[in-house]
């Protein structure tokens, strides 16, 4: 038969639909040109071009693109997804790659400033996420309701016009929100010590359990010992991360 040179008979790169958040930066959000961009975003194709495939990054929201996986639509999740022991069991969760946990944040200057001066009171959270579980285990100890949104600028802008006495988010997420848009409008509660500690990890369907998710952790562990990961860290928080 006709002898192909060795170029032409490589296979095509194979492409995976990966879901991510609309808007949870530094990990992922819009900028002005409407281009999504952020730690996952970059992470996600460095890793990508690191092991050659290609990725359709969609932004459908965290419980939509979780939701999406789990219905097999979709290959992975990229989202500052925190590894849980329920997600290691539905999922295939790759090695982790961003330290995490919960904080709880207030209107600035509130009287509210711990979990014991919630009672009575209304707490925002986003639906799926470890910060709405972790609302969810303390509420009735401490006598608050929650009320639940799907995009984490609807739980700030909730605290910030005083329907929410305060919500709950992923530590970096929420020093960065306080940090830049929220500036005058937010702080983190004083008396409230970090919860629930976890680390970020990507999530991958079970069926490219034995395909993709080694690739993304060999991806990881080479990014991770060559530098490119921390320049894309720096290149969204700066040199005081
Ligand atoms: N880290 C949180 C979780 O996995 C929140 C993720 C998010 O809102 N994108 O539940």
């Amino acid at each position: 038969g006709l002898m192909l040179p060795q170029q032409q008979v490589q296979a095509a790169e194979k492409t995976y639909t990966i879901g991510t958040d609309v808007t949870f930066a530094p990990f992922e959000f819009a900028d002005k040109n409407n281009k999504y961009v952020g730690i996952d975003i970059d992470l996600m194709n460095a890793i990508a071009k690191t092991e050659g495939f290609k990725v359709d990054i969609k932004p459908l929201g965290f419980n939509a693109a979780v939701q999406a996986l789990e219905a097999g639509q979709i290959d992975g999740v990229i989202a500052g997804m925190s590894i849980t022991k329920e997600r290691q069991e539905k999922f295939s969760m790759s090695d982790p790659y961003y330290k995490s946990g919960v904080v709880m944040a207030v209107a600035k200057g509130s009287k509210v400033q711990s979990l014991k001066d919630l009672r009575g009171k209304k707490v925002a959270v986003k639906t799926g996420t470890a910060s709405a579980d972790y609302a969810n285990s303390v509420k009735a100890k401490y006598g608050f309701s929650t009320v639940t949104f799907d995009d984490s600028n609807n739980v700030y802008d909730n605290v910030k016009t005083g329907n929410a006495e305060a919500c709950f988010e992923d530590k970096p997420v929420m020093q960065y929100a306080i940090a830049t848009s929220y500036k005058n409008d937010l702080e983190l509660a004083k008396n409230f010590k970090m919860a629930m500690a976890n680390n970020y990890g990507i999530a991958v369907k079970q069926s490219e359990a034995n395909s993709l998710t080694p690739k993304i952790n060999a991806g990881i562990k080479k990014l991770k010992a060559n530098g490119q990961y921390d320049k894309i860290v720096r290149k969204y928080l700066g040199n005081g991360s």
